[in-house]
């Protein structure tokens, strides 16, 4: 049985296109700045966020990283939401890279922070028993939260409070494209109010490597002695800059395509006895649902799942998350609902014939 992986978006793999353009990129050493294919792609990024510059990251963690080590000082403090990126899935980089404690607020279900809760938590400069507050970090699309989105008036609220305290704004855009294709906006109205950005190439997009941390000339410059520091002056990147280039021009319409397979998804899995979720609340290619006690424990669901072709990743406790992208067809999804409801039914059954 040929396994569906709904594991991630980052398992999609380079395309054809990306492969030529990555043999035939001409380049050069960028830690010189002489890689054009590298300056083209950043000079493409920060376009498309409408920022002044961008620089090339081998991860989207080390975007957030530079972008905490060029915003902050040792003992700052930086403001995040709960569900946050940073905070579950960075190796605790932030703490201890760049020596920031992190405080968390409430997440919505579309990973929002309120303006509200951000301005109360805020620390007041000048004392010098609190840590001062320096940076506050959004993510869209929000990962933890279903894939959820902010639209700009969303981000532009939040950023307004920060800025009026002097607080710097960082975007985790990591899924941004996929914001911008759901809420038929540019991807530069979702980064416009924001101090920097940053972008994967390596998700939905479809590229083996890469990230872009996109802000103003002064802080690309700041953040590049801070990229060489934590070992990301790379050479000849300019043969993983060819295949971003063309993510750029090819992957991003289609990721239209992953959010409707995503809602099929989600509305197959709703129909499902046994398994909880709201699909309205997924606008676009990451599902979470949870599966009741009564039907399996968390790990166990997810042995079952596998065992039947089904691969998934764990957030946590109950909670089971499937990811769509270009290498799971609407015929995948289809496949995939019914095998998880057989394993739904075989559960069940097991469960009453021990009872
Ligand atoms: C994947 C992801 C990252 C980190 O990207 P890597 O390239 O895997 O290091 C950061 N933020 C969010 C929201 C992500 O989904």
């Amino acid at each position: 049985m040929n396994p569906i992986d709904l594991r991630s978006d980052t398992f999609t793999l380079p395309t054809d296109e990306m492969r030529r353009a990555m043999a035939q990129a001409e380049v050069g050493d960028d830690v010189y700045g002489e890689d054009p294919s590298i300056n083209q792609l950043q000079e493409r990024a920060a376009q498309l966020m409408g920022k002044e510059a961008a620089l090339f990251m081998a991860s989207g963690t080390m975007s957030n990283l530079v972008a905490t080590l060029t915003h902050c000082h040792r003992g700052d403090e930086v403001v995040m939401g709960e569900q946050g990126h940073m905070f579950w899935n960075e190796s605790g980089g932030a703490a201890a890279l760049a020596g920031v404690q992190i405080r968390l607020v409430p997440n919505d279900d579309q990973g929002r922070i309120s303006p509200d809760d951000l301005a109360k938590v805020i620390r007041p400069r000048g004392n010098i028993h609190f840590p001062p507050t320096t940076l506050v970090c959004l993510e869209n699309t929000h990962n933890r939260c279903s894939g959820g989105v902010q639209t700009p008036e969303d981000t532009k609220r939040v950023a307004d409070v920060a800025h009026a305290a002097g607080v710097k704004v960082h975007l985790d855009g990591a899924r941004i494209f996929n914001a911008a294709v759901a809420l038929e906006v540019p991807a530069s109205a979702l980064a416009e109010d924001v101090d920097d950005v940053s972008f994967c190439l390596s998700k939905a997009l479809s590229c083996p490597v890469g990230s872009l941390l996109c802000g103003p000339q002064e802080f690309v410059e700041e953040a590049r002695r801070w990229r060489k520091m934590v070992g990301g002056g790379m050479r000849q990147a300019g043969v993983l800059a060819a295949a971003g280039l063309v993510a750029l021009d090819t992957m991003i319409d289609r990721l239209a395509d992953d959010h409707a397979n995503a809602r099929r998804l989600a509305q197959g899995l709703a129909n499902i006895p046994g398994l909880r979720l709201d699909p309205e609340r997924m606008p676009t290619n990451i599902v979470i649902f949870e599966v009741d006690e009564a039907v399996a424990k968390g790990p166990e669901f997810i042995r079952a799942l596998l065992q039947a072709g089904v691969k998934v990743t764990y957030p946590g406790q109950q909670s089971i998350r499937m990811v769509t992208h270009r290498h799971v067809s609407s015929q995948d999804v289809d496949e995939a609902l019914a095998r998880v409801s057989g394993v739904v039914r075989g559960l069940r059954g097991a469960r009453k014939a021990g009872s």
